[in-house]
């Protein structure tokens, strides 16, 4: 297979691999972490820093040529910097980002783009610090230092992420979006998926998309962007331009957006060397074996097993019930 040709089924092209470097977290968001969750994986269930680069040279070979490192939170892994630079040092490895919540970015941004990091996605669901406090427990000062020093690295490109929470968060769509375009950042807002804390968030706090855009239409007028023409993005977000504000706002509307799916290039590893074809399908392949005893053939069949099985579309709105929770998935 070339390194070119790497595609599902269906067709699509598959070139991009999400890496969860660890379960852990040290913020608790309403979305992400269940109350009380004790599920964490042991550290000899944890893939090593040489399990993951072996397995992004394998990835490499087949064609994956975007990686993402996230988690959990992955700035709480020891020796980050170290093992990004060894990510990024792998042949074929042409874009390498990171999710993070930002709250130990301020040290850790400059090493990280001298490390090759290309951009860092920061979650970033208010402004306003109770609000922030509320939805992830956590010090939304230290995330705003995180951004500033990850602006003053100088990334290729830093967006924000913001879970869009009915009843919570609505009231935060326009400070974000000036926020971010005062530092020219994408501000992305995300559908909440069903994917954890079912006992604070429910149906009744979902927030689409399309009454998001109503928000900005309102003040604004809300162009949409071909992404190629802008160079941004490497998933299945669409993007927004706001003429008076100059906002560049992305969408991910993985409940409402009828083709999301279709544009979906990506595959996960959880932090316990599980490949994920979706998100949105409990479905998982087991590299561990491949890793830990078998040689690179071995690995390179179970990515092919996955792809192989990689649904058409998540199971959002079905009946999907996740095995393990977001920070145990890797966003
Ligand atoms: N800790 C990092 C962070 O918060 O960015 C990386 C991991 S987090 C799981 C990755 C992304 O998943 C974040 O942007 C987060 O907002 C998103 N996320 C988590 N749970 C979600 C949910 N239930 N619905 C939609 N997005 C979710
Ligand atoms: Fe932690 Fe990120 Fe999940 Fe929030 S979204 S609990 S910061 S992993």
């Amino acid at each position: 297979m070339s390194a070119t040709s790497l595609a599902a089924p269906d067709g699509r092209v598959v070139d991009y691999l999400r890496l969860s470097v660890t379960d852990r977290c040290n913020e608790r968001c309403l979305y992400c972490m269940p109350e009380g969750y004790k599920g964490w994986q042991s550290r000899e269930d944890t893939l090593t820093d040489d399990e993951i680069v072996r397995l992004v040279q394998v990835a490499a070979g087949l064609g994956f040529r975007k990686y993402r490192i996230t988690g959990g939170e992955p700035l709480l892994r020891r020796n980050i910097v170290d093992l990004t630079r060894r990510i990024w040092d792998v042949p074929g490895v042409e874009m390498l980002g990171m999710s993070t919540n930002g709250v130990m970015l301020e040290k850790l941004a400059g090493p990280l783009r001298q490390a090759g990091l290309c951009g860092v996605n920061v979650s970033l669901d208010a402004l306003n610090p109770e609000i922030y406090h509320r939805v992830t427990g956590g010090d939304l000062s230290r995330v705003l230092a995180g951004i500033d020093a990850a602006l003053a690295a100088g990334f290729e490109r830093i967006k924000l992420n913001c879970v869009l929470m009915r009843g919570v968060n609505e009231q935060e769509i326009w400070p974000l979006v000036e926020y971010a375009a005062a530092r020219d950042c994408p501000m992305r807002f995300i559908e909440l998926m069903p994917l954890t804390r079912r006992d604070v968030l429910d149906e009744s706090n979902f927030f689409p998309i399309a009454e998001m855009l109503e928000i900005l239409r309102a003040q604004d007028e809300v162009i949409p962007v071909e992404k190629d023409k802008e160079k941004i993005g490497n998933g299945p977000a669409r993007y927004y331009r706001l003429k008076k504000t100059g906002a560049l706002v992305g969408v991910i509307g993985a409940l409402t957006e009828t083709c999301f799916c279709d544009r979906c290039n990506k595959m996960r590893v959880t932090a316990d060397g599980k490949l994920r074809p979706c998100l949105g399908d409990a479905l998982e392949f087991d590299l561990m074996p491949a890793l830990r005893g078998g040689n690179d053939a071995d690995v390179t069949n179970v990515f092919l097993a996955a792809l192989a099985k990689k649904p058409l579309a998540h199971g959002f709105k079905d009946v999907y019930q996740p095995a393990r929770p977001m920070t145990a998935i890797g966003g």
